[in-house]
């Protein structure tokens, strides 16, 4: 295997670790079994080399032909209400961001699905920098086991966090990416993660949006922010190519029926996007839909074109919603003072 490229652990689905284990000439009924042990490894902090039931040939083999390789944590900055905001460096010494925000018992690990974004949403920091490149699937999946293993020895947590795809990047513009992920982080033993323990947010980037029902069914996301067209086109100019109407007419498509709401996102703006016409649109549009909506109330980032609204008309907004009869939620934002709160994700470390 010398000069050749190792292939990454994480990112080898069980089935794809079955072949090659049996090609180690070892039966297939341990091979679950030692994935297992080695992925929770790298959660609870055990190196593969010290997992008992790898026979010392095939470690050999293992550290020969896998890269174990998880983002390496470059900064972390905690906050006072818990909140942890993770700058991790890759490979090739680009850098994403995660944030592990804590509710109740458990933890909600918020992971990047790209490097920058090519969205440019104008309220947005990470929008601000332009799309680098795709996460590959060990880099998201990377994210998720390196902070969980954080979390751990620090003796936090021990609860399966949850997941939120809402850093750096639009999701379903790495469509590929973000679907071996999902798949990984499900079927892999030692994870199997369940599909409502994993959120997919969105301004509704089309093309990714018409192949949700590729995606295990997991929750929905939609960043919606303005219920008129040409107002959204400005704070999200994807919005002009992929318009409310062009999102909802795959949003009728998709088979929501009986099973799940669809959450929208709507990020309050002070002086915006926060009157009582825009409740009132708000919930005309989105009425034929099961749906929570999730009011954030913005948080100024240094040079940011957009005020935070007061608590005050925060509560208005949700009332005139509750009045339309639409369920809302307020999201409390956390880890204001470290820009960990939504849309704030930039590389503000440096
Ligand atoms: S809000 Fe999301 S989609 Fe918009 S620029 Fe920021 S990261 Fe990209």
């Amino acid at each position: 295997m010398k000069g050749e490229k190792r292939r990454h652990f994480y990112s080898t689905s069980s089935h794809e670790f079955g072949i090659w284990w049996a090609s180690k000439g070892m039966g297939l009924g341990p091979h679950k079994r030692v994935q297992r042990g080695i992925v929770s490894g790298a959660f609870n902090g055990l190196p593969p080399s010290e997992h008992p039931e790898v026979a010392p040939h095939v470690l050999t083999s293992l550290k020969n032909e896998f890269d174990f390789n998880l983002p390496k944590i470059f900064e972390r900055r905690a906050s006072r209400d818990g909140t942890i905001k993770y700058l991790f460096e890759l490979e090739d010494g680009r850098k994403v961001e995660s944030v592990a925000i804590p509710f109740h018992k458990k933890y909600t690990l918020c992971l990047s699905s790209q490097v920058g974004c090519a969205m440019a949403c104008t309220f947005c920091f990470t929008g601000t920098q332009g799309l680098t490149r795709n996460l590959e699937t060990h880099e998201i999946v990377g994210q998720y086991l390196s902070v969980w293993r954080d979390l751990n020895r620090e003796g936090k947590h021990k609860m399966t966090p949850n997941i939120v795809f809402m850093g750096q990047g639009e999701p379903l513009h790495n469509f590929e990416g973000l679907k071996s992920s999902i798949e990984y982080l499900m079927e892999t033993p030692g994870l199997s993660l369940g599909p409502k323990q994993i959120t997919v947010s969105t301004v509704g980037h089309l093309p990714g949006l018409l192949r949700w029902d590729e995606l295990p069914p997991v929750n929905l996301a939609i960043s919606l922010h303005s219920p008129f067209e040409e107002e959204r086109s400005k704070l999200i100019p994807m919005n002009k190519a992929y318009s409310i109407e062009k999102i909802f007419a795959v949003l009728r498509k998709l088979p929501w029926g009986k099973r799940k709401l669809i959450n929208f996102e709507y990020l309050l703006l002070g002086d915006e996007n926060d009157s009582r016409d825009h409740a009132k649109e708000l919930a005309k549009i989105i009425g034929e839909f099961p749906s929570l909506v999730n009011l954030i109330p913005f948080n100024p980032y240094p040079g940011s074109p957009y005020l935070r609204p007061s608590e005050e008309r925060v509560e208005q907004f949700k009332q005139w919603l509750v009045e339309e009869k639409v369920r809302t939620m307020v999201r409390v934002t956390k880890g204001d003072e470290i820009l960990a709160a939504c849309g704030q994700l930039a590389n503000q470390f440096k």
